[in-house]
């Protein structure tokens, strides 16, 4: 099994609605976010092409923050979804300094947070709240072992791209372009 997401650019408009899902399913603090919306401009004007991008942890396959973590707070669950169990979490922010993505922040409860892939929605056959709630549709979430599945389906038919894939830390969100 592994899970991972494809956001499709070309149907994000950018409402942020993934962001205030995730902040009330997760109860993220007021200030912090688990994902968030890049707009990147490509070109010069009048030949000009924005592309809006939900963002949040990669669940890379090959992830530095696991690799730091002092305690072992960070590490990787079935599936290939990378956590970090709280209480084991000395707050040292070695893990925030390691991604390449910004994935990550320091709660104000004195531990490290980030996406989950809504782990515990997932459990119970419910899929992540950002992608729940999306109203255009544009995030598919599931597992890459299974070809029936909404991210393997999304992915068949459409190019795709990671982000910062120089970084060599396999990211598992695949951007349909
Ligand atoms: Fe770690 Fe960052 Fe990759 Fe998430 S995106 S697994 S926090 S390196
Ligand atoms: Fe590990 Fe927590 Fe330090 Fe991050 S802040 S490296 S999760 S102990
Ligand atoms: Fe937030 Fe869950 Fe979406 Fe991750 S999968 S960004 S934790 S709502």
């Amino acid at each position: 099994m592994r899970y991972a997401m494809a956001v499709d650019t070309r149907k994000c408009v950018g409402c942020s609605d993934c962001v205030v899902a995730c902040q009330t399913e997760n109860n993220v603090p007021i200030g912090f976010c688990r994902d968030w919306i890049t707009e990147t401009v490509d070109g010069t004007y009048p030949n000009v092409e924005i592309e809006l991008r939900s963002e949040r942890c990669n669940h890379c396959d090959n992830s530095p923050c696991v690799r730091c973590c002092p305690t072992g707070a960070s590490h990787i669950v079935e599936g290939g979804v990378v956590l970090v169990t709280h209480d084991e979490c000395i707050g040292c922010g070695a893990c925030i300094q390691s991604c390449p993505y910004d994935a990550r922040y320091s709660h104000p409860d004195g531990y490290v947070d980030k996406c989950t892939f809504c782990m515990h929605r997932v459990e119970k056959g419910q899929k992540p709240a950002c992608v729940d709630v999306c109203p255009t549709k544009c995030l598919y979430f599931g597992d890459l072992d299974d070809p029936n599945s909404d991210v393997s389906n999304a992915l068949r038919n459409r190019k795709y791209k990671v982000l910062a894939p120089e970084a060599g830390t396999k990211p598992q969100i695949y951007f349909l372009t």
